[in-house]
């Protein structure tokens, strides 16, 4: 037997107990005639206690052998402990060692085990088992844990049933490239891992499955930016017989039990705002909405006087930042250099310092009397105070960047709370996004949304004014779950391919299963994923989902442990009949 407790169970009731611990030396105190040993497991430290005088002296002289890492198993008494250690939970115990068995020695790791540990990123990621060792990486792992076992408590509590579907499959859209892999019973063949399951959830809703869920693993060959990984995971469900309100409720309730089992936070009604709205207010599909700083937008009160930056722009809007009136010269220059660095991209700012006298004193007073500051000050709900910041020029663009000054100054003035939780629904996304570089419409979230059945019409002549019955799920900033009702008519269908500038023949060769299942009682249909990453990260007030995941890749995608991506053998490429052109 290698333990009769664990090394986070033994209190002060258990002293004259005999036990058996085993786990890992975090630490050892030699003080010559008296050897302490913390050790280490899963579920906490045990402190072991070695005396010269009252330990065997062959268990003693191993105590000495010891160092960080070793994995041992114990025997002995449970005592109590001299001087107490009120901030563990065994502190009170400690165990009087009369047998010890080493079981495995250990090199000296790479980093300090510890909280706080010495060790840079790269290092932790090479050698990521001595990292999770580590409680705060330890616990990520069990809170992503629990987050997954109350999702599955809850959908399956609902009546949903969790299916697995294939990762060996043909190409999915969700607007990235696609991980392939070469198939050897097929030669010249290749599979693509999924980006989602989405046209397999939508073929169990044709096989009457009707409400579906998988925590999956999908892929996608992105670029990749700060904090994704290509391999992430989703909490991915699907219903029949549902309309948008159906799914919005669902979805609200997993979010709340979530907040309540996880955060034990309560949070009322979730907000819904259109796409269109979350544009106009926040510059942004996916808003904080922790705090205020809405867009003000100031055409009308800015333009017709002599300031032609504004008068030329198509439009002009301002933040009120709260408190900030007594910002200095240096800091407004300091914001404005930041307003221009070619990440946000604006060409200049002007300001409005809202004095606590109610004096307005802006950048461009040679334009603007204090009557006209007034009604900027009003359309941009600013207090004595507040300084105004605004931008002007293109509508998308402008808005963009005011967006991510709005972040920013948030960020600087402390108003993103990790411990405060701000869900919204952001509804009515438009169902194509013309993309510029392709010269041509793309799906703004996959080509299997429905048109709102009100917008068909426009698909020939407006196709960039058609909405879709697609949602978004957002929280404190970040997109956590998305979705749409489907077309589940083969022809709306085909049209739909067609308007994103499939052939006939392209649609059938990569969509024609669904269109075929489609002619064999479809249900209406419709569903949503979450990122089950991002959702655990939000959860546990942090930023990083790499934190949360066992073994991440870094930013160029590599697992830096397993040494991954990496050559494959000839023998395996002739196998495959591939030959490299590098
Ligand atoms: N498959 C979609 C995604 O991965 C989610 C959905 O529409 O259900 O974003």
């Amino acid at each position: 037997m290698y333990r009769s407790h664990t090394c986070g169970a033994l209190r002060s009731e258990h002293i004259g107990t005999q036990i058996t611990l085993s786990g890992w030396v975090q630490k050892v105190r030699d003080k010559g005639f008296m050897i302490w040993v913390d050790l280490r497991d899963r579920y906490g430290i045990t402190q072991l206690i070695f005396d010269e005088n009252r330990t065997p002296q062959d268990v003693f002289k191993s105590a000495q052998e010891l160092g960080r890492e070793f994995v041992i198993k114990v025997e002995g008494t449970v005592i109590e402990r001299e001087a107490k250690n009120p901030n563990l939970a065994t502190g009170d115990i400690e165990i009087l060692v009369s047998h010890i068995t080493l079981l495995n020695a250990s090199l000296t790791p790479p980093f300090t085990i510890e909280n706080e540990t010495d060790g840079g990123d790269e290092l932790r990621m090479k050698y990521r088992y001595l990292d999770i060792r580590r409680n705060p990486v330890k616990n990520n792992l069990i809170f992503r844990h629990n987050v997954s076992m109350e999702v599955r408590n809850f959908l399956s509590g609902a009546g949903f049933i969790e299916i697995e579907t294939p990762y060996l499959i043909k190409s999915t859209p969700e607007g990235a490239r696609d991980f392939v892999v070469p198939s050897r019973m097929n030669q010249g063949q290749f599979y693509a891992l999924p980006q989602s399951p989405q046209t397999f959830k939508q073929l169990l809703m044709v096989g009457g499955m009707d409400k579906y869920f998988q925590i999956v693993k999908c892929f996608r060959d992105e670029d990749l930016r700060a904090d994704r990984q290509p391999e992430f995971t989703q909490i991915d469900c699907e219903m029949a017989f549902v309309e948008q309100e159906d799914i919005l409720n669902i979805f609200e309730g997993l979010t709340k039990h979530l907040l309540q089992q996880i955060r034990n936070i309560s949070v009322s009604e979730f907000p819904r705002m259109t796409y269109d709205q979350a544009m106009r207010t926040y510059g942004n599909d996916k808003p904080d909405i922790r705090f205020g700083m809405k867009f003000g937008e100031l055409n009308e009160v800015a333009q017709h006087k002599d300031f032609n930056v504004f008068n030329q722009a198509e439009l002009v809007v301002g933040i009120a930042v709260p408190g900030a009136a007594s910002y200095t010269r240096k800091e407004i220059d300091k914001l404005i250099d930041w307003v221009r660095r070619p990440q946000v991209g604006a060409l200049g700012m002007v300001y409005v310092k809202y004095n606590e006298d109610g004096n307005l004193k802006s950048s461009v007073d040679k334009f603007y009397d204090q009557e006209d500051l007034k009604k900027w000050a009003e359309a941009t709900a600013a207090e004595p105070g507040d300084l105004i910041c605004v931008l002007s020029g293109p509508a998308d663009k402008t808005r963009g960047q005011l967006s991510a000054l709005r972040m920013e100054l948030a960020e600087r003035l402390g108003l993103r709370n990790p411990d405060e939780f701000a869900p919204l629904w952001v509804v009515d996304f438009p169902l194509l996004e013309w993309d510029d570089e392709s010269q041509r419409y793309h799906a703004m979230h996959h080509p299997f949304t429905s048109p709102k059945p009100e917008d068909i019409a426009l698909l020939d002549s407006d196709p960039g004014k058609v909405r879709a019955n697609a949602y978004d799920l957002v929280l404190n900033g970040n997109e956590i779950g998305g979705g749409s009702i489907r077309i589940f008519d083969k022809d709306l269908q085909a049209t739909m391919f067609k308007h994103l500038g499939f052939t006939e023949e392209a649609a059938k060769a990569q969509f024609g299963f669904l269109m075929d299942a489609f002619q064999y009682g479809a249900p209406p249909h419709g569903g949503l994923a979450f990122g089950l990453d991002r959702l655990v990260a939000i959860l546990g007030g942090q930023e990083t989902i790499r934190d949360f995941i066992a073994f991440p890749k870094n930013n160029s995608g590599r697992d830096v442990m397993i040494d991954a991506p990496s050559a494959i053998d000839s023998e395996q490429l002739k196998e495959l009949n591939i030959k490299l052109d590098l």
